[in-house]
């Protein structure tokens, strides 16, 4: 049966600016461009760069059970934030329309993320659309989900049976203590870890866990984490804590750089360099010099990674992020919800056009900043939050 969005109690949405605030970013919509001739680009299209599209990621809701301090901190996030109205939510119909419009422009894989995505109701249904669909060279997506995996132990069986084939689970810390200070939450890292378990064993892998460490608050949880997850086929990765969004206080002191982080593994369990799995990939893998599996590092504040980032990003509502670090996102719900309805040539064409304009580089750009912060940007309006589009 389709999901037909419920009527509203019409919240308006902002058209002026305003100042920095948790949502105050979603008034900045452009809309999508208008095509540019055939002639002029190749298809499928490469960005201003030369970067092709590979990696869509699709945030079905804006909504968490944790209040993570880097990400959904509980003073933005409190009781009365105003979430998204289900109205304004894609249907499972038009992001599998979306999603199925994208793959042909270059797409190979579709992650599902949030907010917490197994908070969305049926998401079982929404990944057997998906699964259904074809990349260019005719073959199915890769198709994984990011989570924080409280859900994972009731939901695995049923989103693997759906077509889903990969989970990467967020988890900071194994001590009890730690992770329920991080994530804001009264619920049991064994909730974590028993999802973890659920995923392995419905065979939802390779799995990977991203641990997000901030110097001082979890960093005493590397080398635990590293112990625990060792040789269980799960490859754990060291985020650094991101300047991404408005609200989680960001500052460098609190980034604890991945090459200490690996200094720190590599005096405990000796790794070497391991080639990554694909182009574009945002992790550098390393592997245990016993055999007992690999690490990876994703280091996009000391070491950008611009240079071949092959993501889009598609939001709860329908606007669509070529960067992580946008301010504005580009309207494609309106096209999708159109009367009369646009094609999907048309909708395509758009997409294409968005892709061949996009100029995106944010890191490199902060990373050239003399400061470490927000130079690259020449404009000062709110900046995203990562609950809005995902990671
Ligand atoms: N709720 C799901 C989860 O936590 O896995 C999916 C959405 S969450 C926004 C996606 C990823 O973004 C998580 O791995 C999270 O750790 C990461 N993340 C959020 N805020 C971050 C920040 N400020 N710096 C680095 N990573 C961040
Ligand atoms: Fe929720 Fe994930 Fe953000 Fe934590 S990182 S608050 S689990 S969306
Ligand atoms: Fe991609 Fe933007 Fe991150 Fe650079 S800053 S890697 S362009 S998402």
């Amino acid at each position: 049966m389709s999901e037909v969005p419920k009527p509203s109690s019409a919240r308006t949405i902002p058209i002026v600016e305003q100042p920095p605030s948790a949502s105050a970013s979603r008034a900045w919509a452009l809309p999508l461009p208008q095509p540019t001739s055939a002639v002029q680009r190749p298809f499928p299209p490469l960005d201003t760069h030369s970067r092709p599209l590979r990696d869509l990621r699709i945030s079905v809701t804006d909504r968490c059970n944790f209040r993570c301090g880097y990400c959904m901190p509980r003073s933005a996030f409190g009781n009365d934030h105003p979430f998204l109205p289900y109205a304004e939510l894609l249907s499972f119909e038009e992001i599998t329309r979306a999603a199925n419009v994208l793959l042909p422009l270059g797409v190979r894989k579709l992650r599902l993320t949030g907010g917490e995505p197994l908070l969305r109701k049926d998401l079982e249904r929404l990944v057997a659309q998906l699964s259904a669909l074809r990349t260019l060279d005719g073959t199915p997506p890769e198709l994984t989900l990011t989570t924080n995996g409280t859900l994972l132990k009731r939901k695995a069986a049923a989103l693997k049976a759906a077509g889903l084939q990969r989970v990467t689970v967020s988890l900071d810390a194994l001590d009890n203590a730690t992770f329920q200070r991080m994530s804001d939450t009264g619920l049991h890292v064994h909730e974590v870890l028993e999802g973890i378990e659920a995923a392995q064993a419905v065979g939802l892998g390779p799995i990977k866990v991203n641990m997000v460490v901030q110097k001082g608050v979890n960093d005493d949880q590397i080398l635990p984490m590293v112990r625990h997850f060792k040789g269980s086929g799960i490859e754990l990765r060291f985020i650094e804590f991101m300047d991404v969004g408005q609200t989680n206080g960001w500052q460098m002191q609190h980034v604890l750089p991945s090459d200490e982080v690996r200094a720190r593994i590599h005096a405990e369990h000796p790794l070497l360099p391991a080639p990554p799995h694909q182009a574009g990939e945002t992790a550098q893998r390393w592997s245990h010099a016993d055999g007992q599996g690999h690490v990876g590092f994703i280091s996009s504040v000391t070491q950008a990674f611009c240079g071949d980032c092959n993501r889009l990003r598609l939001s709860t509502d329908g606007r669509l992020y070529t960067c992580l670090f946008a301010t504005q996102g580009h309207d494609l719900r309106s096209h999708l919800r159109a009367t009369p309805a646009a094609s999907d040539e048309d909708i395509s064409a758009r997409l294409a056009a968005l892709w061949s304009q996009r100029q995106d580089r944010y890191s490199e750009q902060r990373s050239q900043s003399p400061t470490g912060s927000t130079l690259g940007r020449t404009d000062h309006a709110p900046r995203i939050e990562m609950s809005y589009i995902g990671g």
